[in-house]
């Protein structure tokens, strides 16, 4: 074992993305030393991210880790390790939840928040304002399509989409048709890295180490109640009498779970018996619909539309232009025919928020290599949620059928196990023990010094992206503990 390195920092923090850049940020500026431990690297600003080839057909940036799904099938989720996580990925969409999405539902199997939305509302306020959330002037191809839709049913509602773009990015034909699902070389997103870790990184009281991965939590040597270090893959210790988990939804229950199982509390539990449980990634569908006329509109991605019946879903445009859309044409259509098919084509993005079921989670099984490495698993079924699946399902033949009454064909293509952008839900926020892992600040119950600041603490996914609730969280979370610890 390597020896503890010296009081690196007052809180360190595993993982550089939304709940991680967020809390981060805010302990820096409350004065307190502050270590972040990120997996990965900082991205490239060569315009290789910008790539289609190299970002959509090669994957070049996302996880190649190995994991099974609940029935021992390989899988591969679409995880990324690099400085500011997904958020340098992310389609920018940056919704706060609705007051009712912070109550429970016990008939959609929604569970509700410790807090409500008044509590986290003005951390929503600072988190827009340091994204830089704006929003764009509907495109004229969107405009006609939105007001025919609602023509032909009233029920059809849209209202302009907070996007966290600067507005320079209307100047950078590129950037403008290459944000969703990549990432800016020019600095035109507001993300974890850019609106939170740089605004903090020539303090002296922070510490960013890239290329570090945290493998395990170790006890403070006061007892296995306290956490205290923690372990980097190299073997190296390091302790902070606060640390916070922010490795996001996939990975942050396993770091819990194998610290559980270390110190002898992983057998069934009256508490912390929902670690990794309750997975939740959204019921999603991409929908190319087509027209005759051709398409022209540029950032594309500009409104959110809802339907009063169905409550729990949206459908926001996909920021792809032509060239994008054509890639997500059926390989055996020949080329020429899918360029010319997506010149025509407007895509979009229907999301159904889906409800907790503690068999939908993330967990370790026994070494599935001969490096002894634990089998990683994410046992997730949609068949344990009906309610979800079936709203999905009428939700996206209403729009299809709408959209076919205002002359447009459309086809789907439903998200798959791996499509993880949206994972959250696996150490629940909750009032009580016995069925959440955090309490309302973010600490774990039962383990001192051990908090959760990532998109993990989300007790329902709701209607729209995840986001702007990860960093609200990671800045509410650090600005109570800040206060506790300036208090001692
Ligand atoms: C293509 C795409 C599009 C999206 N679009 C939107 C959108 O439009 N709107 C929206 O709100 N959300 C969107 N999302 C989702 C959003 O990006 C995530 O919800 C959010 O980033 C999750 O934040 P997090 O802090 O939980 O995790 P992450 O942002 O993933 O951060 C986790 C960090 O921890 C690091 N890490 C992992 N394990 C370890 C370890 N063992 N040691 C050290 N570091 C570790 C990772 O490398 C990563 O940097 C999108 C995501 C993707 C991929």
């Amino acid at each position: 074992m390597s020896p503890r390195s010296n009081d690196p920092a007052d809180v360190i923090i595993i993982g550089s993305g939304a709940g991680g850049g967020a809390a981060a940020y805010r302990l820096v500026l409350a004065g307190l030393r502050v270590l972040v431990l990120e997996k990965g690297a900082p991205l490239p600003h060569d315009g290789s991210t910008l790539d289609i080839q190299r970002v959509v057909a090669q994957g070049e940036f996302l996880s190649k880790e190995p994991w099974i799904d609940g029935k021992g099938n390989a899988l591969c989720p679409e995880e990324h390790f690099n400085l500011g996580g997904k958020t340098k990925w992310y389609g920018a969409a940056v919704l706060r939840y609705s007051p009712r999405e912070f109550e429970s539902e016990a008939a959609y199997s929604a569970r509700g928040w410790p807090i409500g939305h008044a509590d986290l509302a003005p951390y929503y306020d600072e988190a827009e304002r340091l994204l830089g959330v704006r929003t764009f002037d509907c495109e004229p191809d969107l405009q006609r399509i939105l007001a025919r839709l609602s023509a032909v049913n009233q029920a059809w509602q849209s209202s302009p989409l907070p996007m966290a773009l600067s507005s320079g990015i209307l100047g950078n034909r590129n950037e403008a048709t290459h944000f969703d699902g990549f990432a800016s070389a020019a600095d035109l997103k507001g993300d974890a890295d850019i609106s939170f870790l740089r605004l903090v990184a020539n303090r002296p009281n922070f510490t960013l180490r890239n290329n570090t991965e945290v493998v395990e939590l170790l006890p403070a040597s006061s007892g296995e109640s306290r956490v205290g270090a923690v372990r980097l893959a190299g073997g190296e210790e390091l302790q902070a009498p606060n640390i916070l988990l922010a490795a996001g939804a996939l990975h942050s229950p396993r770091l819990l779970s194998r610290y559980l199982a270390k110190s002898g509390r992983s057998a069934p539990l009256s508490d912390l018996g929902q670690v990794g449980r309750n997975l939740k990634k959204h019921v999603l569908t991409a929908l190319i619909a087509v027209s005759p006329s051709r398409k022209s509109d540029l950032l594309r991605k500009t409104m959110i539309t809802t339907h009063a019946d169905y409550p729990h879903s949206s459908v926001q445009p996909l920021g792809f232009d032509g060239e994008l859309i054509a890639t997500l044409v059926p390989k055996l259509v020949p080329r020429i025919v899918a360029r010319l098919f997506g010149r025509h084509a407007y895509g979009f993005f229907l999301q159904t928020e889906d409800g907790s079921h503690a068999d939908n989670r993330v967990s370790e099984g026994p070494a599935a290599t001969t490096n002894g490495a634990p089998a990683r698993i994410m046992d997730y079924d949609v068949g344990r949620i009906p309610a979800s699946v079936s709203e999905h399902r009428a939700f996206t033949r209403a729009f299809r059928r709408d959209l076919f009454r205002l002359g447009m064909l459309s086809f789907t293509q439903p998200t798959g196990l791996n499509g993880t952008a949206h994972a959250v839900g696996t150490l629940i926020a909750g009032k009580d023990a016995r069925d959440a892992v955090v309490d309302a600040d973010g600490a774990v119950f039962g383990i001192a010094g051990l908090y959760v600041v990532d998109g993990s603490i989300l007790p329902r996914s709701s209607r729209v992206n995840p986001s702007l609730s990860i960093f609200a969280w990671g800045l509410r979370v650090a600005d109570r503990l800040a206060n506790r610890l300036r208090q001692k």
